[in-house]
């Protein structure tokens, strides 16, 4: 692992020390239970705009590969919402750690950052063009495809182990009438990559047994 990710992870793992979350550690715990690990090492923070100045209201890090470890930090402002929601979303970031979506990150940040000048200027031509025609849903490239694809997995996860699509359905639904569309942005194109009513569907589809 690149040092400065080493370095990133370190931090936020002993944050997540610092500031874990004796409910969110509850659920997370079920859930992995639920999800037949014995033992893990993940720690689940909550935080708040003093703690962490960040966008976005939840986020995981960490990777499976034996035990799962990493960190769940999910803002604190989530306790006010329905249990079975929060429970969806501890889900889902868990869902990216048991996936080992984090490394995939980082190999493909990596990955780009690697490649040759003449293919990184193709991206940000596609980039600018897509962006300024406003081709999002005609023009997809792959990588808005592989961030969709994580955030679709970590959906199909969650709504599994916990058994129940309505909260994920209803917390998604409450997002939208909130005035959010897009749900996730290619963090290599910067583009719209996973729209709320697209998770929606595919959660609809998920069958539980
Ligand atoms: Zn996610």
């Amino acid at each position: 692992m690149p040092i400065q990710h080493v370095f990133s992870f370190y931090k936020l793992y002993k944050l997540s020390k610092k500031y874990s979350d004796d409910y969110y550690t509850e659920v997370g715990g079920d859930i992995l239970y639920k999800a037949g690990f014995r033992k893990h090492y993940i720690n689940y923070a909550s935080f708040n705009r003093e703690i962490l100045d960040l966008p976005t209201p939840a986020f995981s890090l960490g990777f499976n590969i034996i035990y799962p470890f990493g960190a769940v930090f999910v803002n604190e402002e989530f306790k006010k919402l329905k249990k079975n929601w929060l429970k969806y979303i501890i889900a889902h970031e868990t869902a990216h750690i048991i996936l080992n979506h984090y490394p995939l990150n980082i190999l493909l940040s990596e990955g780009i950052a690697s490649l040759p000048p003449n293919i990184r200027v193709l991206i940000e031509l596609y980039r600018f063009t897509s962006a300024s025609l406003n081709l999002y849903k005609e023009i997809t490239s792959p990588l808005e495809g592989i961030t969709a694809e994580k955030e679709l997995d970590a959906d199909e996860w969650a709504v599994k182990v916990i058994g129940m699509k309505k909260p994920a359905i209803e917390f998604l639904t409450w997002l939208k009438e909130k005035g959010l569309k897009i749900s996730h942005y290619s963090p290599y194109t910067g583009l719209p990559a996973l729209s709320i009513d697209e998770r929606i569907m595919r959660i609809k589809k998920i069958r539980l047994r």
